[in-house]
């Protein structure tokens, strides 16, 4: 329903949009999964590493503008039919599953800050601490991201990640003239396998968000000027009908 820069399908109320316009964009996507857009779930994103437990009481907080409670950029739940959202305009977007008897799901928001706080690695460590789930069992999904190639980042942000340890060999290369380009895909990645995430349990995909302007909104491409995606993760009602 978007549109000019927004165009089409922007999930963002902070954007510049027209509120009803972001509603009836959230109703086409949720519809389709039969979800109810009123019902989800989704915090300020803050570029933290907090990551917090969301219930039934949590329902609809940040379904409409101004109703979000909480600020952190992780979001858990065992509850089900409870869509946890994460948006996202170049940052990558995690999608964490652990199935089983009680099954759990998460879902982070990971730009260059919560990447170098590793907020990857802490939610595997959270869902082990409180709900005793083996790294070895949970099923990873990471969203689109901004590639190397088109995510410049300046000698301050750079020497943090040399610090924490990244180098050329692990996503951080330096790109002349005191930029460097930063692999978050990459880290990401290196993170959730150090976290004990097993490789065939993890995908993800080559998608850039800036070089796909057919497809993604993406900050860098178009200067801050741009709509949101949304991404959310839930844990089915029940199972579907054989
Ligand atoms: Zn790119």
């Amino acid at each position: 329903m978007s549109s000019g820069v927004l165009a089409s399908l922007n999930t963002g109320f902070h954007v510049g949009d027209m509120w009803e316009n972001v509603l009836k964009n959230r109703r086409i996507l949720f519809d389709r999964f039969n979800y109810d857009y009123r019902s989800i779930v989704a915090a300020t994103q803050v570029h933290g590493t907090d990551v917090r437990v969301f219930d039934q009481g949590n329902r609809g907080e940040g379904a409409f503008p101004g109703t979000t409670r909480s600020r952190c950029d992780a979001l858990v739940t065992g509850e089900k039919g409870l869509p946890l959202a994460a948006y996202s305009a170049d940052c990558q977007l995690i999608y964490f599953a652990c199935p089983g008897k009680e099954p759990v799901v998460a879902v982070a928001h990971a730009g260059w800050k919560g990447t170098l706080g590793n907020i990857a690695g802490r939610v595997v460590r959270f869902l082990k601490d409180n709900y005793s789930i083996k790294p070895g069992r949970i099923l990873v999904g990471l969203a689109p991201v901004v590639c190397r190639s088109c995510y410049l980042v300046n000698r301050e942000v750079a020497e943090r990640f040399y610090a924490a340890g990244w180098n050329s060999n692990t996503g951080l290369e330096p790109a002349g003239s005191s930029k460097y380009r930063l692999d978050l895909n990459t880290i990401n990645t290196r993170q959730l396998l150090r976290a004990g995430i097993k490789k065939e349990h993890l995908t993800c995909n080559d998608w850039c968000t800036s070089c796909h302007p057919e497809l993604f909104y993406s900050y860098r491409r178009d200067k801050g000027v741009t709509g949101r995606m949304i991404g959310f993760i839930a844990i089915k009602n029940s199972e579907p009908k054989a």
